[in-house]
């Protein structure tokens, strides 16, 4: 049997393969990704990692011909789609092309998996599609999205939620995440962005590294502990061992999601951007000059998760601090400061 993974040579998708193949199944790991936001160089870091090989596809998930060429020739049970354009900005100047990969690309997939009877789906959702609830978030409050890239989500969360209505064959565990940092311990695979990043962590690791001059602070006067933002940073590690569990728990395994789930994954701790600034400055030895200056438009003050449904339906629940987070991050971007 193989497993197929839309989006695997990705920061999230590269490290839940490994986690895939470390969990020491024997089925076959197909990666389908198109390389807009990787290198197949992921690749050879994975199989360097864990000495075992997978096997790749260069496609895109709009092509239905290259998604039924690849049903027909693996036996699929279940995919894990990490697939999709993720950067907010870029989704205000871009929208048609993140509804058309990040909708319209899932409809495609979805539409495959369903004429071959592939019926057990992990979706990688997010915390954007709970708006501007008051934190902790859980599962059970309203949705809402405040950009094309929040929209993307929301409408494929709805498109799943009906498909398992209409069909109990189906299990699809949405996983919503928060804010995934950090890199594999082995210092080989990590956060690649391209151009200048956008989310905090790669940018306060590129300022330590030398390669960005200084950090702007979006906003000290937030009602936080500091003023800054706060938020549930989670381990790529934990994230990638969540879909594991997560896999684990769809109908076809143990079955404690049934239909369409949705399931945060986080840690249930908030940090501010200050508190990440000096635990970086700490572990890296590094200064990182920064500057505030005003609030980011959209951002809310404080996010983080209610974890207890990950931990009830999955088993799940995030073991590595902020310290590991950090340390591994430092490990990743000092030993590639110019990525892969
Ligand atoms: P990433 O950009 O590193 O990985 C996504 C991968 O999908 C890339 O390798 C890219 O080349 C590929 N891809 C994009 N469009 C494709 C297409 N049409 N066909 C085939 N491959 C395509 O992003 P990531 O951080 O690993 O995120 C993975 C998923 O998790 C995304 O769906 C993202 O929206 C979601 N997510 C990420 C975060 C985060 O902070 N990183 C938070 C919440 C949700
Ligand atoms: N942030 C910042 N400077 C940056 C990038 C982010 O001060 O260059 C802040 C941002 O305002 C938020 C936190 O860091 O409070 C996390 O931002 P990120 O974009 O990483 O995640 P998101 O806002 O999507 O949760």
């Amino acid at each position: 049997m193989s497993l197929l993974i839309t989006g695997g040579t990705g920061y999230i998708g590269s490290h839940t393969v490994v986690e895939l193949l470390k969990s020491a199944k024997d089925e076959e790991i197909v990666i389908v990704d198109n390389l807009t936001n990787s290198s197949t160089k992921v690749l050879e870091r994975i199989e360097k990692i864990t000495n075992k090989t997978v096997t790749f596809i260069k496609a895109d998930i709009c092509d239905t011909s290259a998604l039924e060429k690849i049903f027909n020739q693996h036996k699929i049970e279940a995919v894990i789609h990490f697939a999709g354009l993720k950067a907010v900005g870029e989704s205000n100047e871009i929208p048609l092309a993140y509804y058309q990969n990040n909708v319209s690309g899932t409809l495609t997939l979805l539409e495959v998996m369903a004429r071959h009877q592939v019926k057990n789906l992990v979706f990688s959702s997010s915390a954007t599609v709970y708006g501007n609830n008051i934190s902790p978030l859980n599962e059970t409050m309203a949705t809402s999205a405040t950009n094309p890239y929040g929209q993307t989500k929301l409408m494929v969360e709805n498109i799943l939620f009906d498909l398992a209505k209409s069909d109990e064959a189906w299990s699809i565990a949405c996983l919503r995440y928060f804010n995934p940092i950090g890199a594999h311990q082995s210092g080989l695979i990590g956060e690649n962005p391209n151009g200048i990043p956008n989310n905090l962590l790669p940018y306060v690791a590129q300022v330590a590294v030398g390669r960005l001059a200084q950090l702007q602070v979006f906003g000290d006067d937030y009602d936080t502990s500091d003023g800054t933002g706060v938020r549930d940073y989670i381990h790529v590690v934990d994230l990638a061992q969540g879909h594991v569990k997560a896999l684990e728990s769809l109908a076809h395994a143990k079955g404690t999601v049934k239909g369409c789930q949705a399931i945060n994954l986080g840690t249930g701790n908030g940090t501010s951007v200050l508190e990440i600034v000096n635990t970086f400055k700490e572990i890296s030895k590094q200064a990182i000059p920064f500057q505030v200056v005003p609030r980011r438009a959209g951002d809310l003050a404080t996010v983080y998760a209610d974890a207890s449904l990950a931990k009830e339906l999955l088993g799940w629940q995030a073991k590595l601090g902020l310290t590991a987070m950090i340390q591994d991050t430092w490990r990743w971007q000092s030993e590639n400061p110019n990525g892969f």
